[in-house]
């Protein structure tokens, strides 16, 4: 398949700088790595990074990120040795390459997406981001030009190209000539991130118009409002701007296991206080999808914990250990044998098999432990038959938010921090998508993935500082 690469260049020993500009801090990762993660979360691939000058720390900070490494060991020579290194590491079939540098750090990802964007509609061969009428960086060239690029010698860098090709370029024009600054010395770099931080431009710039139209919120919470026993942070602002904003919100989580005031007790000890009913669990949502297939009271097997019984009392259901007409089953720590043998004997005699949430597997900190969706596989495999899942991302629980809440698909967003789960699930009904990357979802993820969120924003509070105010007409454009 063809593609669209990204080449960052990161070779030079950053002499003006003093010292190699690439491994500066930035918002608590080195710049190379901002820059890296900026290339992929744009869905740029390969992205290549073409290291030199002190080579081996820029490739250790970028840890397991899916990169190609190159290291251009004539880096002396000038930038142009960079680039050919670069160009030199991609596939025949590469449509275009994005020339990153690691000194634009408040280059961000719209304007990359910006940059390809434009690249797909003119078919030009050179496009680039314009201020005032001058041309800057990140650059993108097509392949018919790499033979070119790969001519120039000495530090010139795609200028030289540029020049001889003044009809082909494209443009993005930028209104905020600050996105495209770069750091030279360590007071530029200093007033940079002084800048950035005043202005809030390392928060995302999310377009006004979504966010704008979004009355409703269906909010994951593990990942998203706490990790682990922690509150994230800005919890506590993150439910007063929603009051503020009359943002009416149903917090949702596939996990099984607990009740809504269980829920709603932690949220109490965060110090925010949230209605039971604001609360839905896969074992709630799976208690309101019986209520429309099953009558009054129908006998209904659960394995579970204390939330699947809870739910299923709550609406009315008799709980039983035999001759069940419908079997629920959702994530079990104290699963036995027995419980699984009966299960499957039920639905062998015809009960109905539902399922609460499909998550195959549950992470702790010493990695992936049997979820639900392992519990499910067991019976599914003993039985032949397939369960059905009410948990995301299969529609029936964001659906049963929106009923609570009055909404419809229109103004309705999700946030969660799993692309598979809590963004899929948006995604199929149509939903604005926030991920956030404070848990288990990280920037490197959507490289390659098929699903996109609307939005990507480190937290609920960056989310909450980036949300338009309410009186601004269009913002972040
Ligand atoms: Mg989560």
């Amino acid at each position: 398949m063809d593609s669209i690469a990204a080449i960052i260049l990161a070779a030079g020993a950053s002499a003006r700088f003093g010292r190699p500009k690439h491994l500066l801090d930035w918002d608590g990762r080195p710049l190379i790595a901002h820059v890296t993660d900026t290339a992929l979360s744009a869905g740029l691939s390969p992205v290549v990074v073409v290291l030199g000058h002190q080579g081996r720390k820029g490739l250790a900070v970028l840890g397991n990120r899916p990169i190609r490494a190159v290291t251009n060991w004539r880096w002396q020579q000038g930038i142009s040795t960079s680039v050919q290194t670069g160009l030199a590491a991609l596939s025949p079939d590469t449509r275009a390459a994005l020339f990153l540098q690691c000194d634009q750090p408040l280059v961000t990802r719209d304007l990359v997406q910006a940059l390809v964007a434009r690249f797909d509609e003119t078919q030009a061969p050179i496009v680039c981001p314009t201020y005032d009428g001058e041309y800057r960086s990140p650059v993108l060239f097509a392949a018919r030009l790499f033979a070119e690029l790969a001519d120039i010698r000495g530090d010139v860098g795609g200028k030289a190209v540029m020049r001889r090709h003044p009809d082909e370029i494209a443009t993005v024009q930028v209104s905020d000539p600050s996105v495209l600054a770069d750091v030279d010395t360590p007071a530029e770099y200093d007033a940079l991130r002084a800048r950035a931080a005043a202005a809030n431009l390392q928060a995302p710039r999310l377009p006004s118009g979504i966010l704008n139209c979004t009355r409703h919120l269906i909010i994951d919470m593990d990942g998203v409002l706490w990790q682990g026993d922690a509150p994230l942070p800005g919890l506590q602002e993150f439910f007063a701007f929603l009051h503020q904003r009359k943002i009416t919100y149903i917090l949702a989580t596939n996990n099984s296991s607990r009740t809504p005031d269980q829920y709603a007790a932690k949220l109490a000890q965060f110090g925010v206080d949230i209605l039971p009913d604001h609360i839905l669990t896969s074992s709630e949502a799976t208690a309101t999808y019986l209520e429309t297939i099953a009558p009054v009271g129908a006998r209904v097997y659960p394995v579970g914990e204390e939330g699947v019984r809870h739910a299923l009392i709550r609406h009315g259901f008799t709980v039983c250990e035999a001759d069940a007409e419908y079997v629920v089953v959702g994530w079990d720590r104290q699963l036995t044998w027995d419980e699984l043998a009966a299960a499957s004997l039920m639905i062998h005699n015809g009960a109905a098999f539902i399922g609460t949430n499909p998550d195959t597997s549950f992470p702790t900190e010493h990695g992936p432990v049997p979820g639900n969706g392992a519990q499910l596989a067991a019976i599914e495999i003993t039985t032949g038959v397939r369960p059905i899942i009410i948990g995301k991302p299969e529609p029936w629980m964001y659906q049963e938010a929106m009923r609570r809440m009055g909404a419809s698909t229109t103004g309705t967003a999700v946030i969660g921090d799993r692309l598979d789960t809590d963004i899929a699930g948006g995604v199929r009904l149509g939903l604005t998508t926030i991920l956030v990357l404070s848990g288990i979802a990280q920037e490197a993820d959507l490289i390659g993935s098929k699903v996109r969120p609307d939005l990507v924003v480190p937290d609920i509070r960056t989310l909450v500082q980036s949300w338009p105010s309410s009186t601004d007409k269009e913002i972040g454009d």
